[in-house]
């Protein structure tokens, strides 16, 4: 078993309705059978990373609701501990997701629980790793970072969505990750003060970008059947590696292959591979 890794973001339900085509103004249009699904950037982080065997704490919070039930019936389903999800007195973040038939995504997200999290909900003790991303409170992921500076634990963000952290967290950060839409709004990466930034590529696989200079690691060729999550399964894998003590292009290099096998199955938690599939895959 590796290294502990803390997990502090969002966990949400997200409703996926299909139509054939958006509403206007004013305008109610007739779409296909809800389908609910656990999601949330931080929950499908936690659930890629327990199901490659590492040892996972969810940090976040859910409503006392039955979207809050499904979410962490999700999250326990693959392991990971949620001793540490506050039950908040709002409902459980829901993504309503609207599908058109070109496959393109409109989403209304309600953070509702989420904007609950509290610095004090963050507990490193044990942790090889941190990894938190930003649909939860910015206090929450400084606080996180700041304290895992302190304790020595290796901090990961994934700036999404952007959001302005203090020239202090952000020099902790080892790496940042973005997609590559996010990095083209910062500009040069490392001028934020980062110690190393990750960018995904989808297709492309990801840059490792360092003082020493940009590193290229391609994705595997796959047949894509749905790339949600994808992000999330990267950013699970990468802090599970860096957790059992990888190098970071050795960790990215195993993250392209977790996310590459993602993108191969339908929904974001349920296409994540557990190691089994990773070894099966390899062979
Ligand atoms: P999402 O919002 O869909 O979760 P993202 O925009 O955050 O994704 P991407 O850069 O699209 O992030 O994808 C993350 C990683 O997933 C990529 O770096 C790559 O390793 C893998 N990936 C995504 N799409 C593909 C693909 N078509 N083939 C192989 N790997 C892919």
């Amino acid at each position: 078993m590796g290294g502990l890794v803390v997990v502090v973001g969002s966990a949400n339900a997200d409703l996926v309705v299909p139509v054939d085509r958006r509403p206007g103004p004013g305008e109610t249009v007739l779409g296909g059978d809800t389908r609910v699904l656990p999601g949330g950037k931080g929950a499908n982080t936690a659930v890629a990373a327990a199901r490659l065997g590492a040892p996972v704490r969810f940090v976040g919070a859910v409503g006392s609701d039955q979207f809050g039930d499904l979410v962490l019936a999700s999250l326990t389903g693959a392991g990971v501990d949620v001793t540490g999800v506050r039950r908040a007195e709002r409902p459980t973040g829901v993504a309503y997701i609207a599908v058109t038939p070109d496959g393109e995504n409109s989403i209304i997200v309600s953070p509702g629980a989420n904007a609950d999290v509290r610095p004090e909900d963050v507990r490193l003790d044990g942790a090889a790793a941190l990894v938190a991303s930003l649909e939860v409170p910015v206090p929450v992921v400084e606080h996180a970072v700041l304290a895992a500076e302190r304790a020595g634990v290796r901090a990961v963000v994934n700036l999404s969505p952007v959001a302005i952290l203090s020239e202090r967290v952000l020099a902790v950060l080892d790496p940042l990750v973005v997609n590559e839409h996010e990095a083209a709004g910062l500009g040069n990466l490392l001028a934020l003060g980062v110690r190393s930034a990750v960018v995904t590529r989808g297709a492309l696989g990801a840059d490792v970008v360092t003082a020493e200079g940009t590193t290229t690691v391609p994705a595997p060729k796959v047949e894509v059947v749905d790339t949600t999550g994808a992000g999330d399964a990267f950013t699970g894998a990468l802090a599970v590696a860096l957790a059992n003590g990888d190098q970071l292009v050795d960790a990215v290099r195993s993250a392209v292959k977790v996310a590459a096998l993602s993108v191969t199955l339908p929904g974001a938690q349920p296409s994540y591979p557990t190691q089994e599939r990773m070894n099966r895959s390899a062979n």
